[in-house]
């Protein structure tokens, strides 16, 4: 699927929802009982898997999407349960698509074997081996979506994820699991990825051995145009952008776009103080084809935005965050993860409760860093706080559900694709935006109550800058998180969180927003990057009417409502996602009329004359609504301090 997990309420897309493949690096001494898999499968432990399995893939099929896979695993005589990855780290849920598994054919010794798929677990595979049986031989194929936007692989770029490729036997932790992963590229196809080559041989790469959670953790990138930025600060901290793109002109980047990448590395580093990694890559797509992603990996990121994301600047603004968010990854949620995220293997469920932390402190950290890097505007980074802020004033979904209870998303999300009706009420991915929040109130209360001594800053280095160099995961709970704030800053951090994150909370929780020196204030001036929004989402009315709708300029068919906000104008008058608006005032839509209409009602007491279509059905329907457009900024408050400017500023 595409991998812009989006929450489409949020339609501003202010912030990443990413995915990640967790790396469940070496040891781990606070690991929690692992949550037991059908009495079928045998549960892993931690001893080595006697001899390597060599795994070959074939990526030259790129026209069909195909990817060809042969793999050799030694065994010995009995049964043994072969294990398709189902729960990927990054995804936080059991999504890996075992459906686009197929050909499997499995021989021991020269002589076709049966295998019988486990009637519990549909990723498990059951082999009965033949006497005397040393070597399984498998091949079958990954067929990539071919729908565009849809998949990652294309006739000029390809996001291989080894998750993808590969059978594993149960019955072992990950990590204890080697693997001679070999990659056949197309002719001419350059490549990148944080695993280590061992040969090249023409368009053949062979990598070094490697244990299977780390090369599930390592992606590799491959293409036709390639381009490589070094952005490290120096030989102790090598980072790369490693960029791939449709045509070669994308590729160009500017003095100044380059600098704010390397600013990102340079500020990271002033927050963090350590590397968990030997070298970091950006694996970053740029692509009309191929879907956009965001995806964590310890030594890399999986990236992908617009091939503009160079060549016209301005128009990224609202997905800058992207790879500060994934970079930050590294820290949060591969280096130091929540407790209950660690499993042994690929086909443990994870637990998801600490969503809160590993990805919503994550995008707090990832807006900073985008805005002290230079790729946000202080202005504009301000703006997405508002927006945020402003999405939740009029989403009621809060008054039923906990955020808590939005970790559960990614698995609830995992069962199907159908689209949420009324996500302002049902509530989605919101862990991230509102967890920005949540985490703006605990910085600026700790500056507050410290003086300003004191920051989030302090509490990274506390947190993160731990075992510096090393990628042993190290696993966190609840009450270690409350015990490390309170040694930057004294206070019941516990009951903190227990209001905010637990408990249902109608409240919005905007107090870091006024302790910051700031409130959110609404007018008729559409922020500039608001102008900038990604053409599929369509043009918000959110604050005002209470809908978003696909106006002149965005992608698909003019006049479709996306999304309509519970209780807003436009509930209370009827209108419902997926009708079309075809007049407004009996002027024939467009969004410069449907502005006109809601300032000119404004100052009038006519309501708004809307006419739909839904289905083969026409509607007229009328809006009762005179307050005006209602964009969201933040407003400084001269009487209190400025914290939040002090937050977003350059770390000299
Ligand atoms: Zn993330």
């Amino acid at each position: 699927m595409p991998r812009w997990f989006f929450c489409s309420r949020f339609v501003a897309a202010v912030f990443v929802v990413c995915l990640a493949l967790t790396s469940s690096y070496g040891q781990n001494s606070k690991a929690p009982q692992p949550v037991p898999l059908p009495p079928s499968i045998p549960p892993p432990i931690d001893t080595p898997y006697p001899g390597t399995i060599s795994l070959s893939v074939d990526l030259t099929n790129v026209n069909d999407r195909v990817l060809n896979v042969r793999e050799t695993i030694p065994v010995k005589p009995g049964k043994i349960t072969l294990l398709y990855p189902q729960w990927l780290p990054g995804t936080h849920s059991p999504s890996n698509p075992v459906e686009n598994l197929a050909g499997l054919v499995v021989v021991a010794d020269g002589k076709r074997v049966s295998w019988v798929r486990d009637v519990v677990n549909v990723w498990a595979f059951h082999i009965d081996l033949p006497k005397g049986a040393t070597t399984l031989e498998l091949t079958f194929q990954y067929l990539a979506p071919v729908k565009p936007q849809q998949g990652r692989i294309s006739t000029r770029i390809a996001d291989l994820t080894w998750n993808s490729v590969l059978l594993y036997p149960a019955g072992y932790f990950a990590r204890r699991i080697q693997f001679a992963p070999q990659l056949r590229l197309p002719e001419g196809w350059k490549f990148a990825t944080s695993l280590e080559v061992k040969s090249q041989n023409g368009n053949v790469v062979q990598f070094q051995d490697t244990p299977l959670n780390t090369l599930i953790d390592s992606p590799v990138y491959a293409g036709v145009n390639f381009r490589r930025v070094d952005l490290s600060t120096g030989p102790d901290n090598l980072v790369y952008l490693d960029i791939f793109a449709d045509k070669p002109k994308e590729l160009a980047i500017t003095p100044e776009e380059l600098q704010y990448h390397k600013n990102l590395v340079i500020q990271a580093q002033k927050l963090f103080n350590s590397r968990h990694y030997d070298h970091y890559d950006f694996l970053f797509s740029l692509s009309d084809t191929v879907g956009g992603k965001g995806l964590e990996h310890h030594q890399s990121s999986e990236d992908g935005t617009r091939g503009n994301y160079f060549t016209d600047w301005a128009a990224g603004i609202a997905g800058r965050s992207l790879l500060p968010h994934e970079y930050t990854h590294s820290w949060n949620g591969k280096f130091r993860r929540p407790a209950d995220l660690w499993t042994a293997n690929f086909n443990e469920p994870m637990q998801n409760d600490l969503l809160w932390v590993y990805e919503g402190l994550t995008n707090y950290y990832g807006n900073v860093l985008t805005a002290r890097s230079g790729m946000r505007t202080p202005e504009q980074a301000r703006d997405v706080i508002a927006q945020i802020a402003a999405t939740f004033e009029i989403s009621p979904g809060r008054t039923w559900r906990s955020l808590e209870d939005t970790t559960n998303q990614p698995i609830i999300s995992s069962h199907g694709a159908i689209p949420q009706s009324w996500s302002s009420w049902q509530r989605s991915y919101d862990y991230y935006p509102e967890s920005d929040l949540i985490w703006l109130a605990a910085d600026t209360k700790i500056r507050e109550l410290s003086k300003g001594r004191e920051s989030l800053d302090d509490f990274a280095k506390l947190f993160f800058a731990i075992d510096d160099r090393s990628y042993i995961t190290n696993t966190y709970t609840f009450e270690d998180l409350v015990k490390a704030l309170n040694t930057v800053q004294p206070y019941d951090w516990t009951a903190f969180f227990r209001m905010r994150v637990y408990q249902v909370a109608p409240q919005v929780p905007v107090d870091g927003i006024t302790q910051g020196g700031y409130r959110l204030v609404y007018n008729d001036i559409e922020p500039e990057w608001m102008k900038h929004m990604d053409p599929s989402r369509g043009t918000s009315f959110a604050a005002s009417l209470g809908f978003v709708v696909k106006g002149d300029d965005d992608d698909g068919p003019k006049g479709t409502i996306t999304e309509v906000w519970w209780g807003s104008p436009a509930f209370k008058a009827g209108l419902t996602p997926e009708m079309q608006l075809q007049a407004v005032n009996d002027q024939a839509f467009n969004t410069s009329n449907l502005r006109e209409a809601i300032l000119a009602a404004e100052k009038s007491n006519a309501p708004i004359k809307l006419l739909l279509k839904r289905d083969k059905e026409f509607l007229t329907l009328t809006v009762d609504y005179h307050g005006g457009l209602r964009y969201p900024h933040l407003e400084r408050v001269v009487s209190q301090p400025d914290l939040l400017d002090g937050i977003l500023a350059p770390v000299r």
